[in-house]
């Protein structure tokens, strides 16, 4: 049999650490009648089950346990994760869970238990499981809690798994999901610890070798810190600061590694960052004045000061980061960093996202300040596994700039965002219909990189729509989640505004006048009563080509008992009057559908300003007009061209006729139909024809705007992207003018 005294001993410590910080709230005999009766629970549930250490397998739970209550859980996570394996690994079912201990307790066991069934085989798989992780966090951040206090209880007890490969595939694991998960909630010291472990199992001989070193440093480390400490103690009381905490944080191991391998050390005493001095005070100003004393003292290096009081890290870090020489100076030559914070921020930067949560009555916690773990939500919910790796990688562990709208609101993005991407990180809309950027006054490309501390003006224009190219440099899932759901958007009003537009033409060229608000023409047909939406539904019908507009007409001019008109007048089908404003001195040119944008021009087109012009920002934000066969717009990035038009112009129009070869599917013209008309492009004709077996041709005799310049090859590109494979072949007959 068994001793379970050691264990039995743990919980009684788990239960004087609970009441340390939840007695105020629940009493004593509570906290621990809950605890035990977990505990007694979960100990019988796991009778006669094992550790691979020959433990029985309540241990497990139980560490885990002890490792969560750093996050100071309440009461129902802290029996959630002593019950966590119970549900998985024994006969117990979820319901009686819930008769035991009531819904919420079953509630986080049933998060865990959705977690641990995923096994994790291959990169496919772990993207899965991380995926529903972020989904549960959404739901629970307390289910989070516990999934890493159980792992970082496994990782530590890894060594006792007897086989190698599998061992390095959990390490791997640790270190790649749920580390950096610990890291983005801010619970740093759980990220530390489980980077640890990892790193233990993973480079086992450079692990070695750093503890070796730092437990030779550890005494030097002591006694400088607790000179140091009386050192910033004299100067702060001089400096008028009263009531104030020193610590001092020595680096993770794994940090220091990480740091040393990237700037090629070879031994830890190049890291002048190895430890860092705390200063805790009261409050904010106190924070900022406790800066001044040290600046005034010490000399402060450069470009080292950061702010986050000011600018907050996006996992919420708040404090001062200054770098002095001279602390100690007869006793150490290199920089010290010292943190200033106050107590709350302190507390945030130990145990991060669960400070944000506040005790409820009776021991609950519920989180109040998580309005970015919705974020997270949003982009779980909505991306492909594989996009999913792709956009956590991007968005939640790269570093973070700040830009700021013109109305000084600071957004927080990626590094290497785009305005695009900002666009969309502030309004679907504004992303959807940028068109031109400014920072601070001045054109910015589309594509280029911002940079912290940039105000970002963005200019919309209805007529612009995203592009596929976009797709290539923005950085956040956000901005790419939208594109390609604005690229793949099936909208049923679209379709009935571009019926509407068609039929119009029809009955115009019949001379029938247009469509009235109740478009009482459409009432009756066929010697029945359409309904207005039956009516409505004709024009979406009409707007996605399934139903023919010339069929739809032959319809209605019988119900009004007309002839058909037998030839097609080409002249009343559009209405574009063809104005060229010739006089040089009113010439209005819009660029982006802006006007007043200054510009110069390319030295093709100095002397004449010709009337096929195309726009090119440069990297400084420099616009240059170009004539749109100009020579030097065959070497540049097409994503910086814009269009441009003289004033009058933008009627102009084009016509293109070009073939798509389809493999047969059925809702090809409809999906091709939408985004032509999302891009603005009007169809004058369409042809279909059988080829060989499942094969299509789609002969489209297309309207397109003149200064749109090289829309034709986007619509290309739109549809390739759109249907991938299906898409066979692509070809542009000819273009007219
Ligand atoms: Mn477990």
């Amino acid at each position: 049999m068994y001793d379970y005294t050691k264990i039995d001993k743990k919980v009684f410590l788990i239960i004087k650490k609970v009441i340390s910080y939840l007695g105020k709230y629940v009493s004593e005999e509570t906290i621990k009648e809950e605890i035990l009766k977990a505990y007694a629970y979960a100990k019988q549930a796991h009778e006669g089950q094992f550790r691979h250490s020959g433990d029985p397998y309540i241990v497990h739970p139980i560490g885990a346990t002890f490792h969560l209550l750093s996050l100071k859980p309440d009461i129902p996570t802290i029996q959630a994760c002593i019950l966590h394996d119970v549900i998985e690994d024994t006969d117990v079912s979820l319901e009686t869970i819930k008769n035991e201990f009531g819904e919420e307790v079953a509630f986080l066991c049933a998060g865990m238990e959705k977690l641990s069934k995923v096994r994790y085989h291959g990169e496919e798989r772990e993207v899965g499981s991380l995926r529903k992780m972020f989904v549960a966090m959404a739901q629970d951040l307390r289910v989070v809690f516990i999934k890493l206090a159980d792992r970082l209880h496994n990782m530590q007890t890894l060594r006792y798994h007897p086989k190698r490969d599998k061992r390095e595939k959990i390490a791997l694991e640790t270190l790649n999901i749920y580390a950096p998960i610990a890291d983005r909630l801010g619970l740093y010291s759980l990220k530390n610890a489980l980077e640890e472990e990892c790193f233990k199992i993973l480079e086992a001989e450079a692990y070695k070798k750093i503890k070796k070193e730092m437990a030779e440093l550890n005494e030097s480390i002591d006694s400088f810190s607790k000179n140091a400490e009386k050192e910033i103690k004299d100067v702060l009381i001089d400096g008028g600061i009263k009531n104030f905490e020193i610590d001092y944080r020595v680096k993770s191991i794994y940090s220091i590694y990480k740091k040393m391998k990237r700037k090629g050390y070879e031994s830890i005493k190049s890291l002048y960052d190895l430890f860092g001095i705390r200063i805790i005070v009261k409050d904010v100003t106190t924070c900022y004045k406790a800066l001044g004393v040290i600046h005034n003292y010490w000399t402060p290096l450069p470009n080292r000061f950061k702010d986050y009081i000011a600018l907050p890290k996006p996992n919420g870090y708040k404090s001062l980061h200054t770098t002095i020489i001279g602390l100690l100076k007869n006793y150490r030559k290199q920089p010290t960093e010292i943190q200033i914070k106050t107590y709350e921020m302190k507390e945030y930067s130990d145990i991060g996202v669960a400070a944000h949560f506040e005790y409820k009555e009776r021991g609950s916690k519920v989180a109040h300040d998580i309005g970015w773990v919705k974020d997270l939500k949003d982009i779980t919910e909505s991306l492909e596994n594989q996009d999913f790796m792709t956009s956590i990688k991007i968005d939640v562990f790269k570093d973070r700039i700040f830009v700021f709208t013109p109305k000084g609101d600071s957004i927080n993005l990626p590094q290497g965002s785009t305005p695009v991407d900002y666009a969309y990180a502030i309004h679907t809309e504004l992303g959807d219909h940028i068109s031109l950027a400014k920072v601070s006054g001045k054109v910015y490309p589309l594509d280029k990189e911002l940079r912290n501390g940039d105000i970002i003006e963005i200019i919309i224009d209805k007529n612009r729509n995203p592009s596929p190219f976009w797709l290539s440099f923005v950085k956040t899932a956000k901005a790419r989640d939208k594109i390609k759901a604005y690229l793949r958007k099936d909208n049923k009003y679209q379709n009935r505004d571009r019926g509407k537009e068609i039929v119009n033409k029809y009955l115009q060229n019949a001379g029938l006048g247009i469509l009235d608000k109740d478009l009482s023409i459409l009432k009756i047909l066929d010697g029945r009563e359409n309904s207005v939406d039956e009516r409505n539904f004709i024009l979406e019908q009409v707007g996605n080509f399934s139903l023919s507009p010339g069929a739809l007409m032959r319809r209605i001019l019988k119900a009004q008992n007309k002839k058909i008109p037998s030839t097609r007048n080409k002249e009343n089908f559009g209405t574009k009057e063809n104005q060229i404003k010739s006089s040089e001195e009113n010439q209005e040119i819009i660029i982006g559908g802006e006007k007043n944008i200054p510009y110069k021009l390319c030295y093709c087109c100095r002397r004449k300003i010709p009337s096929k012009i195309v726009a090119h920002i440069n990297s400084k934000g420099i616009i240059t007009l170009h004539k749109r066969d100009c020579k030097i717009l065959e070497n540049v990035n097409k994503e910086r061209l814009l269009p441009a038009y003289i004033k009058g112009e933008e009627t102009n129009s084009i016509t293109a006729h070009i073939n798509f070869l389809f493999q047969n599917k059925i809702g090809v013209l409809k999906e091709i139909s939408d985004i032509l008309y999302s891009m603005h492009i009007n169809v004058e004709q369409i042809s279909s024809k059988k080829e060989a077996e499942e094969k299509t041709l789609l002969s489209f005799i297309l309207e397109i705007p003149d200064y749109d310049y090289l829309i034709v090859e986007r619509l290309i590109e739109r549809i390739k992207f759109h249907f991938g494979e299906m898409l066979l072949d692509s070809q542009v007959l000819k273009i007219e003018s």
